[in-house]
């Protein structure tokens, strides 16, 4: 690597004057909230991560009050934020060092390796954030500063990529100062190095960048994968009997497992391949997930449900007024708000 020694030294230099990206879990020495702003900012950015650290922390301080709460609750608070089972690792993580380890963190790499919902990333940001252990963190933002300082042509999303730029980013870290170091880098690229239209001349390292000396910082990272989406078509049966919607708990290995939903269909295009005595007409709400476009059509049905309806989708009567103690995906509650059920 072409970086001088003082490499690290202008960018903690840089982050300590330049960068004010003020958010609540810096500088924080707590294994507990820092796990926590980790598991969160998994697949999420920073801004909208706040109110969710926040809110969770007020509800349960310490480690042992999350493990104790009521999962409906946690999972309550989740609400709107996306990748649930993010949400269900923290429970069962929670109720592990809880009961099992006296409410203690591990305070080695491979012991936080070795809880539920936490990857090399997440094992290095909490060994060195609570602890100062010398683990560099590579997050998407590290692998792309990285590419573009060697305008390297290994794609991040390869096998050979992951060892590549995760042996570049040990090589280069600071290991006397790991938490301030990697928090550095992070926010280099999060404020810095974005994706599209960095900021270069304000770069603490643009001197040794190679993709800056060539005029190419646009062509990397390079990705071998593209996103592939795929559509899908819920058909939702709404069931309102003047009082009550009827739900049901999601189960399976699919999205939003353990989130409430109505009586659902699901077809390969718009139509519900279905008839109904009276035909209801459908409103319809979209959801983009990551490798996912939901197209959700709801029918409401102002009758009494069947008992062989419910049965058939294991529904379950709430008054209109409980619907709010459910969580539920972001396009049920939508529906639901449109439609002044919540
Ligand atoms: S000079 Fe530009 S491309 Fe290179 S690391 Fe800095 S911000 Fe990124």
């Amino acid at each position: 690597m072409s970086l001088p020694n003082t490499h690290s030294k202008s960018l903690i230099q840089w982050h300590l004057a330049e960068n004010c990206r003020d958010l609540p879990w810096k500088s924080e020495k707590d294994p507990y909230k820092i796990w926590l702003s980790e598991i969160l900012l998994q697949q999420t950015k920073a801004e909208a991560v706040v109110p969710y650290y926040n809110k969770i922390l007020k509800h349960f301080p310490t480690i042992q009050l999350l493990a104790a709460a009521k999962e409906q609750k946690i999972f309550q608070l989740w609400q709107g934020l996306g990748y649930y089972s993010r949400c269900r690792n923290l429970i069962l993580t929670a109720k592990w060092i809880s009961e099992e380890n006296s409410g203690l963190f591990p305070n080695t790499y491979e012991g936080l390796l070795a809880l539920k919902g936490i990857g090399p990333y997440t094992a290095s940001a909490v060994a060195s954030f609570a602890f100062n252990l010398p683990y560099a963190v590579v997050d998407g933002n590290v692998y792309r500063i990285i590419a573009r300082l060697l305008a390297s042509a290994i794609p991040i999303d390869s096998a050979e990529g992951k060892k590549y730029f995760q042996e570049k980013a040990t090589a280069l870290m600071d290991k006397k100062n790991p938490a301030i170091y990697n928090q550095a880098i992070m926010d280099l690229g999060a404020t810095i190095c974005k994706p599209k239209n960095p900021l270069c001349l304000q770069c603490p390292w643009h001197k040794y960048c190679k993709a800056f000396s060539t005029k190419t910082v646009e062509k990397f990272p390079i990705k071998s994968k593209k996103l592939i989406i795929k559509k899908r078509h819920f058909h939702y049966l709404v069931f309102d009997d003047g009082k009550h919607l009827y739900i049901r708990k999601r189960i399976g290995n699919d999205i939003w497992k353990d989130l409430h939903e109505f009586a659902l269909i699901e077809t390969d295009d718009e139509k519900i391949g279905i008839s109904f005595d009276r035909n209801p007409s459908a409103s319809v709400f979209q959801q983009q997930l990551t490798h996912q476009k939901i197209t959700a059509y709801f029918y409401v049905m102002l009758q009494k449900v069947l008992r062989k309806t419910i049965t058939e989708y294991g529904l379950e009567k709430v008054a209109y007024e409980n619907l709010e103690n459910y969580a539920m995906p972001k396009v049920i509650l939508d529906f639901l708000h449109q439609n002044k059920y919540l």
